[in-house]
């Protein structure tokens, strides 16, 4: 054994050992259906203003602690009441883990259903929690809620995380079930809209009832993936101690003046989701067209679909080998056997996926 290793297997905590990096597969020169991004980039107009906007930005100074600017902007376009506060995380994967380091402990529990958004799972892993993932109905994904009450009751989570709509069964819960979980839940409940501008429904109204829920968003599905840029919505109590995790800086200047800047173009970005709804209706449709496929209802940018048995795998390789990336969701979850998930993209990157997938299948 070299000494490295040997120092790793001293010092690396053993969960972390077990644990495989989040995978990013190589995307250059594919068309890139696999991470539900926006397929659209901003329109040239936009562009030309928002670089002359760069050119002021002083790089050589920290960014704004607070991004008091950016923050008054979400505050505005959200409609995010006066009694919330907001905090800023790069990309909400970071503000599952500040939420999560705050309510770490020996023995605690993370709950979530299962299929669900993979960090839920790793970042548990990675403070030290004990990860509870509940089994969603087999057969359509909605929350088994005997289960999930029964679970509620038995870990006494810290936290449950429910994504609304979910990822990767693209389905939006039942409001009155996700209310059911935040009466019973002890600790907190973190509804994670991450989908919700294809949605188009919401938990923020329901922030001034319920003490244990709070509301997370992010600006990547909204079109600016690369700028990384999640926001946590709830009482300030809460936000307060996550504040005091987050590593200073944690939002980089040019994120602040960027998003910033796209915020005040809601419309456009607005638009671009109204297009990937009308798109995703197609999609499904034209899916549900080839042979022997099962298409799950989304209320998302992405649609998840079960291949014929024994398919899965081999339909994702073929369409990687034309240059199409999609998601292979086989093998993690047993519910989502031979199952892939493809994002909405542009019109042509879908018929370019439907005529792919359709060779695939010999159709
Ligand atoms: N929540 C859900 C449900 C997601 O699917 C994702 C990204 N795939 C995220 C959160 C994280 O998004 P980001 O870190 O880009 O804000």
């Amino acid at each position: 054994m070299t000494l490295t290793k040997k120092l790793i297997e001293q010092w690396v905590r053993p969960e972390i050992r077990a644990l495989h990096a989040y995978h990013v597969p190589d995307a250059r020169d594919m068309i890139k259906l696999d991470a539900m991004e926006n397929p659209y980039t901003w329109p040239a107009y936009l562009r030309g203003d928002w670089i002359e906007l760069l050119q002021d930005v002083s790089v050589n100074r920290y960014p704004d602690p607070s991004a008091r600017a950016l923050k008054d902007r979400l505050r505005d376009v959200y409609a995010i009441d006066d009694q919330f506060e907001i905090l800023l995380g790069n990309g909400s994967d970071e503000l599952i883990q500040l939420i999560a380091m705050a309510v770490a402990a020996p023995g605690r529990k993370l709950l979530a259903p299962e299929p669900a958004f993979v960090m839920y799972r790793m970042i548990a892993g990675f403070v030290g929690m004990e990860y509870v993932g509940v089994p969603l109905r087999a057969e359509n994904f909605t929350l088994d809620m005997p289960a999930i009450l029964a679970a509620i009751k038995q870990h006494q989570p810290a936290v449950v995380f429910l994504a609304y709509p979910n990822n990767p069964t693209g389905n939006l819960f039942g409001e009155d079930e996700i209310i059911q979980i935040i009466e019973a839940s002890p600790g907190l409940v973190v509804v994670d809209e991450a989908y919700t501008p294809f949605a188009q429904a919401s938990f923020l109204p329901h922030l001034a009832k319920y003490e244990n829920l709070l509301v997370m968003r992010t600006l990547s599905k909204l079109g600016l993936a690369g700028l990384r840029l999640g926001f946590l919505v709830g009482a300030r109590g809460w936000l307060e101690q996550f504040d005091k995790l987050r590593l200073p800086y944690n939002i980089n200047t040019l994120t602040q003046v960027s998003a910033e800047f796209a915020l005040t173009y809601a419309d456009v970005f607005d638009g671009q989701t109204a297009q990937i709804r009308e798109d995703r209706e197609r999609l499904a449709q034209a899916l549900a067209q080839l042979p022997g496929l099962e298409v799950f209802p989304s209320a998302a940018n992405f649609i998840l679909f079960r291949a014929p048995a024994g398919r899965g795998r081999e339909l994702f390789a073929a369409l990687k080998a034309t240059g199409i990336l999609i998601k292979n969701l086989d093998g993690g979850s047993p519910l989502l056997r031979d199952c892939l998930r493809v994002t909405v993209g542009k019109p042509g990157e879908n018929r370019a996926f439907i005529a792919a997938l359709g060779r695939a299948l010999g159709a």
